[in-house]
């Protein structure tokens, strides 16, 4: 009975990301399956996931090697931690697993792993052993971490400094501390100016970087968090030679760079990193999500050697490397993660997303042609669309005709579920990645009717 759901859900509880008050009054669409691409709810409707959940079932929803893998796990050591001396032998296989297929891109191999349960934690992760890095060669000064407007890294309080995601950021008094600051959020599409090209634009946008960090003291700034394309933030695909340009600066003043790769990791992008995809050098890469396709809650912070050797010296004088999480490499989520790689090694899933990358970017590419439509663009799986009043003038809809939740709200009446994005009129993708081209065609199809069937609306 949906109505009883319904009560229960909004009397226990308090739903995240969501207008609480608008929500009482709406209730909840209440999941009771998953199969395949598909999410089915109580009343038997049908729903093609385009956003994989929240950008982490790679494998779908009814992969049963993930649940026999979690299982016997369960059966045969179902917790345990790894402070101190302890280990497990999943969580050995894993780390080992995850430094093979880390990207050769980074400024050293990548070969040691801390790991945590969400993207956020690992974030929080990373920010201390950079601390502790620059504590450790001598300069504690370094302590700035610059973040991009419309970035997202978490919701712990540091990461929701360092991102800034409207209606995120402000109302927990955020950036906490002065050791946040903000550079642009790089989209072309909406911040270039009249003719300029996408490379003068990125010129731009790492002159603007260069500012910041001469501003701030290039002594006290640390490092740099950045998502290869920024996800929750509105798939911002960085523009021509953006992240050439800004690794050149970070590394001028011996700023380094994290790749968040917690949306873009495990083939997303059509290479296994996001950083392969935009030619990053990373020094630090966090991520999560589809490293256990999103069943059970694991993240991963990787750095190198270098990075290594400085925290553990610092360890060593201090005491103790003075951080840990009862859930870090926990057995039953290891094991999980351990067979999702394999299952993307087995089915040569980069590969496999490069094909269906061809299909789902044509056919984001075909919506062009919808008046509503202003911009649509997509790399390897995961795209978005951005709606417009005026494809002309590019002028945007008034934000209090909610544009984006009236094309969401069609979405699910057609039995597709997109993301609205920042700035609220951006319909993001992410199916997935185990879609057929079919379903991409199908997937595409509901959202043009969902267009369709709310045109006349929005324009009255
Ligand atoms: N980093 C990025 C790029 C993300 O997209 C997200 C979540 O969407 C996070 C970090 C936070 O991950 P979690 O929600 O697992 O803490």
């Amino acid at each position: 009975n949906m109505s009883t759901n319904k009560t229960r859900d909004i009397d226990y509880q308090i739903h995240s990301q969501a207008d609480l008050r608008f929500h009482e009054s709406t209730g909840s669409i209440v999941m009771t399956k998953g199969d395949g691409i598909y999410v089915i709810d109580e009343q038997g409707n049908r729903y093609i996931e385009g956003m994989a959940g929240l950008w982490c079932t790679g494998l779908g929803f009814s992969e049963p090697r993930l649940a026999q893998a979690a299982y016997d796990q369960m059966m045969t050591l179902p917790q345990y931690h790894t402070f101190g001396n302890k280990a497990h032998n999943k969580c050995i296989d894993l780390a080992e697993k995850l430094v093979q297929v880390m990207p050769t891109c980074g400024k050293s191999p990548l070969n040691k792993v801390y790991f945590g349960s969400g993207g956020g934690d690992s974030n929080d992760t990373a920010i201390k052993i950079i601390w502790n890095y620059f504590n450790a060669i001598g300069k504690p000064e370094k302590k700035k971490l610059i973040g991009r407007v419309r970035g997202y890294h978490g919701s712990t309080v540091v990461t929701t400094s360092i991102g800034a995601q409207p209606g995120m950021h402000q109302p927990f008094d955020c950036p906490y501390g002065d050791r946040f600051v903000h550079t642009n959020v790089p989209h072309h599409y909406t911040f270039g100016k009249d003719g300029e090209t996408e490379e003068d634009f990125a010129t731009r946008m790492a002159d603007d970087l260069e500012k910041l960090i001469l501003a701030e003291g290039p002594d006290t700034v640390a490092a740099m968090f950045a998502e290869p394309l920024q996800g929750a933030g509105g798939v911002v695909i960085p523009p021509a030679t953006y992240w050439e340009k800004m690794q050149t600066v970070l590394e001028k003043y011996n700023v380094m760079l994290v790749s968040d790769e917690v949306i873009t990791g495990f083939a997303r992008t059509g290479n296994m990193w996001g950083c392969e995809t935009y030619g990053m050098r990373p020094d630090l890469l966090t991520c999560a999500k589809q490293l256990s396709s999103g069943y059970l809650p694991i993240s991963a912070v990787v750095v190198g050697q270098h990075v290594y050797d400085a925290i553990a010296d610092f360890s060593q004088k201090n005491g103790v490397f003075g951080h840990g999480y009862t859930y870090s490499g926990h057995p039953v989520s290891a094991a999980v993660a351990l067979e999702t790689i394999q299952i993307y090694e087995e089915r040569d899933i980069v590969n496999s997303v490069r094909a269906l990358s061809v299909p789902f970017v044509n056919g984001l590419t075909d919506l062009l042609d919808h008046p509503l439509v202003g911009e649509a663009r997509g790399v390897g799986l995961v795209g978005v669309v951005q709606l417009i009043a005026d494809k002309e003038t590019k002028k945007a809809f008034h934000p209090s005709v909610k544009a984006g939740m009236k094309v969401f709200t069609a979405c699910e009446e057609h039995g597709l579920i997109p993301r609205v994005t920042p700035p609220g009129d951006r319909l993001a993708f992410c199916p997935p990645m185990i879609i057929t081209e079919e379903e991409i065609k199908d997937m595409l199809g509901r959202f043009r009717k969902a267009l369709d069937s709310v045109e006349p609306a929005l324009r009255a």
